[in-house]
């Protein structure tokens, strides 16, 4: 049985009534060979990932990331969930965590209040949220391809093709936008501004440019492997533009996440040469962010320490990103399964991503916890041996780790009868 509140009680975020709706950026990141989220999606891939699959239908030219039309993406994901004889769709909030049976709450960052409390009362935290933003969009019609050009960052993309739209800027133009950044307005927080717990893997781009002048242009706002066509040099500073649908009509801005009033975003963002027309179809936005406190509440297999049958999935586990929402609901609900059937439930070999995400909510300093995306400083280190012998060669430690990690996946996976021949896919 799934509940979904939505369309009774609507989130701030989302849009639609569908399932795995993405509600920032369309990308579920990098596919390049040897990443780490390039493995953890193997690895969800080799479990028969249904959202993987889904993505891989809806999939948008995006350099070496898996973007997604995210309107084909959750209409596959819905149209499966719903037509599954075997899935129940209630539609209605859940105000408590349900007192019998085995529960997975994956009610994500944007988790109704009144579930929240029950969260808390049951995990006894009164710490479960933080803040992060969402980025704009604008237009495909508006953008003045005169001034802005093609170009994959060092021209990496999966087909050879130039998929970010690229806004080159100079010295002056970008002194005179990070002036105009930083005199404008946001909207007001709830709470005091210098209180608000940001995510830090997720900054809105004022608060990285409160951070020094030079902050953005290494940060979101980088021009390194971006050669423009009309110059052959790279510009001072550049705003990438990645493709948001298949009809290739709109495009957001990457790392462009911010909570300025929208007349001062469209204000600023004109400023950015190439966009003086821009047409935006939305505006950045802050959001609360809910999680737990996953590594005094959790067990590697995602379970609550202190009652079994309830599970934690997604964002609100303490992971960060799609893809690692995706990894974690998969696991969850295969152990869910597992308990179902009285089956021992596997903890994945810390070799791998899919291990390695769980041990990292589940191990990290409860006092310090801030959620964390899939990255090669959660997989364990190489032996000492492997470090010498590779420690002038950076792609081939990551490469022998992807190595490490396949094969610890594949003997787990055949050493493995529990819920390995379940019919669950997540
Ligand atoms: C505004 C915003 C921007 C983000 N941007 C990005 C990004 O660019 N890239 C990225 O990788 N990640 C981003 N994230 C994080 C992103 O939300 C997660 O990566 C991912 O979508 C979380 O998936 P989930 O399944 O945990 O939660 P969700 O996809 O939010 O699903 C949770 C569902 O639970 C429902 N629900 C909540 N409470 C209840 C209740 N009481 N009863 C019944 N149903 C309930 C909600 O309606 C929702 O449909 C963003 C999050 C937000 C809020």
């Amino acid at each position: 049985m799934l509940h979904e509140m939505r369309p009774h009680k609507r989130t701030a975020a989302h849009k639609s009534d569908c399932f795995g709706e993405l509600v920032c950026s369309n990308s579920l990141k990098s596919e390049q060979i040897n990443s780490a989220p390039w493995l953890l999606k193997q690895e969800m891939r080799r479990l028969d990932s249904l959202l993987l699959k889904a993505a891989g239908r809806a999939r948008v030219p995006g350099g070496h990331a898996l973007t997604v039309d995210r309107e084909i993406f959750s209409s596959e994901i819905t149209t499966a969930i719903e037509s599954h004889p075997r899935i129940e769709v209630r539609r209605g909030e859940i105000t408590e965590i349900p007192a019998h049976g085995v529960v997975v709450i994956a009610s994500g960052p944007l988790t109704s209040d009144a579930l929240a409390q029950d969260i808390s009362r049951v995990t006894g935290s009164d710490r479960l949220y933080f803040y992060d933003s969402i980025s704009p969009i604008v237009c495909a019609d508006s953008i003045d391809m005169s001034v802005a050009f093609r170009a994959s960052r060092y021209g990496k993309s999966l087909d050879g093709s130039d998929d970010y739209i690229n806004c080159p800027f100079n010295k002056e133009q970008y002194g005179a936008f990070l002036d105009a950044l930083l005199q404008a307005e946001c909207y007001e927080a709830h709470i005091e501004e210098d209180k608000i717990p940001y995510f830090e893997g997720c900054l809105p781009i004022e608060e990285i440019a409160r951070r020094g002048r030079d902050t953005l242009r290494f940060g979101p706002m980088k021009p390194a492997g971006l050669d423009d066509p009309r110059t052959g040099r790279w510009a001072y500073a550049i705003v990438q533009l990645r493709q948001e649908n298949q009809r290739a009509d709109s495009y957001n801005l990457v790392g462009f996440q911010n909570h300025m009033r929208f007349g001062d975003q469209a204000r600023v963002f004109r400023l950015i040469p190439g966009l003086e027309n821009a047409e935006f179809l939305r505006f950045g936005q802050m959001h609360r962010n809910t999680y737990i406190n996953s590594p005094g509440l959790l067990r590697p297999t995602l379970q609550l320490k202190t009652d079994e049958r309830i599970f934690f999935a997604g964002q609100i586990s303490g992971v960060e990103g799609y893809a690692e929402a995706i990894a974690t609901g998969l696991i969850a609900g295969r152990n869910a399964a597992a308990l179902i059937h009285r089956d021992e439930l596997p903890v994945y070999p810390r070799e791998t991503g899919l291990g390695s995400l769980c041990h990292y909510i589940t191990h990290a300093d409860p006092r310090r916890f801030q959620p964390a995306n899939i990255t090669f400083d959660l997989l364990p280190s190489l032996d000492d041996a492997a470090k010498r012998r590779l420690r002038h060669d950076k792609k081939a430690r990551h490469a022998e780790i992807c190595r490490r990690a396949e094969e610890a996946f594949e003997s787990f996976v055949n050493a493995s009868s529990t819920g390995m021949h379940l019919e669950v896919s997540c």
